[in-house]
C-alpha cells in the first residue's frame, strides 16, 4: 500500500482520502483553511440527481450586459472581473450550443446516476446514514415565461431519464404549506434529496477520516516536483516538501495554478455563490424548494435553515459581495411568507467549474501518479462520494464503474 497526498481539503477531498485510506493507503490530506470552509460548506445540501443540464444556456452572450449592469441580478457578472474572465466565458458560451448541451447532459448523468448510491455507501461507512433526507426537491414558477424557460431544460433532463412531474403552485403549498400558495406551477425532482446541513458532513467526514489513522497538515500546496512522468512531492507553503507515491489534485477552484506547475493545463474559474443560515426561521420545510427566477434555494438544515444560490462571475480575487447574500435572504419571502430572517451564518463559496460544466477527474497521459478531481462546478457535493469511488478504483486498477474519457484533464490543450 502507498503514501497518498491529497491537496486540497473539501468535500471532493477528503472524500478522496476516506476512500483511498479504506483500501490501505497511508494518507495526508494538506489544507491551508478549515475543512471544508472552500465551496463546501455554502452549498445548498442537495444530491442534484437531475442537475445534468450545463449552466451555459443558448442567448447567454446578449444577457451579459444586463449582468454587468445589476449587481442584484441572480446571475451577474463582476465588472472589474470581466476581463480576466473573458477566455473562460467565450468558451462557457460556447458550450451553449443544443448538441452541444445534449453531450454535456448525457454525461454527467453517467455520474450522477450514480451518486445516491455512492453517497448513501458513503454515510454508512462513517455511521452517519441518517443526514441523508430522500425527499423530492420542488422548484417553484410564477408564470408561463418561467416554466417555459425550464421547460426544455426538464424535456433533456426527462429525455436522459430524470424523473419530474409538474404540479399546481396549490399542490405544492398542499406538500410543503409554508410555501406562498399562488404560485403558478412548481415542478417535483423526484431523483434529488438533500442532506441536513453540507457543512456537518464534511466535518463527519473529516473527523472519520482523523479517527482512521489519516493525517490533515494545514499548509497549502504551491507547486510540485516531477522526474519525468513520475510527482515526487508537493511543495507547501511553509517551504517543506511532501513525497508521496500517489497524489490526488482536490484544490476546488484553485486547482488552475496548481496544474499548470504540473505542466497539464486546465480550464477552470471559480463562480461565487453565497448561503446563509437562518437561525430560528419561523416557519417548518420538508423539502428544499428552489426558485429559479430568484436564482436560489431554501433547504432545511437542522432545526433551521438556509437560502443559498446565486451566480456571480467574479475572479477568486474580488473580495465577497455580501449583498448578494443579503438579496437572497429578502428575496426568500416571496416563496415563504412568514419567514423570519435572524442571520446565525453566511458563506461564500466559489463553485469550479469547467467551460463545458464537466467535472476534471482521473489521470493525465502526461503524468503516472496523479489524479485530478476538481471541477465538479454546482455538483461537488452530489459527486463527490462518486468521483472518491473513480479516483479509489483507479489507484487499484479496477474496472471503473463509468468511462472518464470525457472528464480527462487533457481535454483542454
Ligand atoms: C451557493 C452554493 C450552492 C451549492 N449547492 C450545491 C448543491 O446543492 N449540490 C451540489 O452538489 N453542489 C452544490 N454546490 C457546489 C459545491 O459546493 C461545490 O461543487 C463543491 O463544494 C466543490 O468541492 P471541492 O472540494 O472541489 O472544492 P472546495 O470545497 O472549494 O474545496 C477545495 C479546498 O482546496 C483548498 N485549497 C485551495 N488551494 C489550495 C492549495 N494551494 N493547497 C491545498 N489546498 C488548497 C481550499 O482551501 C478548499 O478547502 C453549491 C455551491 C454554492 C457556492
Amino acid at each position: 500500500m502507498s503514501e497518498v497526498a491529497v491537496v486540497g481539503g473539501g468535500i471532493v477531498g477528503i472524500s478522496c482520502a476516506l476512500a483511498l485510506q479504506s483500501e490501505g493507503h497511508q494518507v495526508t490530506v494538506m489544507e491551508p483553511n478549515t475543512v471544508g470552509e472552500g465551496a463546501s460548506w455554502a452549498s445548498c445540501g442537495c444530491i442534484a440527481v437531475g442537475e445534468i443540464v450545463p449552466l451555459s444556456q443558448p442567448g447567454m452572450m446578449l444577457k451579459v450586459p444586463g449582468w454587468l449592469l445589476d449587481s442584484e441580478a441572480p446571475l451577474s457578472l463582476r465588472p472589474s472581473s470581466a476581463l480576466k474572465l473573458l477566455p473562460w466565458f467565450s468558451r462557457f458560451t460556447a458550450n451553449a450550443r443544443p448538441s452541444k448541451m445534449r453531450a454535456i447532459a448525457s454525461d454527467l448523468a453517467r455520474l450522477t446516476f450514480s451518486a445516491t448510491a455512492d453517497f448513501k455507501a458513503q454515510l454508512q461507512d462513517i455511521g452517519e446514514p441518517e443526514m441523508l433526507i430522500e425527499r423530492p426537491v420542488i422548484k417553484l414558477f410564477d408564470d408561463d415565461a418561467a416554466n417555459a424557460t425550464m421547460g426544455a431544460a426538464f424535456d433533456l433532463a426527462r429525455e436522459l431519464g430524470c424523473t419530474i412531474d409538474e404540479i399546481s403552485g396549490h399542490d405544492a403549498h398542499e406538500l410543503d404549506p409554508a410555501i406562498a400558495p399562488d404560485f403558478k406551477y412548481a415542478a417535483v425532482l423526484r431523483d434529488w434529496s438533500y442532506v441536513t446541513d453540507p457543512k456537518r458532513l464534511v466535518e463527519a467526514l473529516h473527523q472519520t477520516f482523523l479517527k482512521r489513522g489519516g493525517t490533515v497538515k494545514r499548509v497549502g500546496a504551491v507547486g510540485f516536483d516531477r522526474e519525468g512522468r513520475k510527482v515526487q512531492s508537493v511543495k507547501l507553503t511553509d517551504g517543506t516538501e511532501f513525497f508521496a507515491d500517489q497524489f490526488v489534485l482536490a484544490a476546488g477552484a484553485r486547482s488552475k495554478g496548481l496544474a499548470k506547475d504540473l505542466g497539464v493545463p486546465i480550464r477552470l474559474e471559480g463562480v461565487a455563490g453565497y448561503s446563509t443560515a437562518l437561525s430560528d426561521p419561523g416557519v417548518e420545510l420538508k423539502h428544499t424548494i428552489f426558485y429559479p427566477k430568484g436564482g436560489f434555494g431554501v433547504t432545511p438544515y437542522d432545526g433551521a435553515l438556509a437560502v443559498a444560490g446565486t451566480i456571480e462571475f467574479a475572479s477568486l480575487d474580488a473580495a465577497p459581495n455580501w449583498n448578494r447574500a443579503d438579496v437572497l435572504v429578502r428575496r426568500a419571502h416571496r416563496i415563504l411568507p412568514g419567514l423570519k430572517t435572524d442571520v446565525a451564518e453566511r458563506r461564500v463559496g466559489y463553485r469550479p467549474f469547467t467551460p463545458d460544466t464537466r467535472p476534471i477527474i482521473g489521470r493525465s497521459h502526461r503524468l503516472d501518479n496523479v489524479q485530478f478531481a476538481t471541477g465538479h462546478g454546482q455538483l461537488g457535493l452530489t459527486l463527490a462520494a462518486t468521483t472518491a469511488r473513480l479516483v479509489a478504483d483507479n489507484t487499484a486498477g479496477r474496472r471503473l464503474h463509468v468511462d472518464v474519457k470525457a472528464f480527462s484533464p487533457d481535454r483542454f490543450s
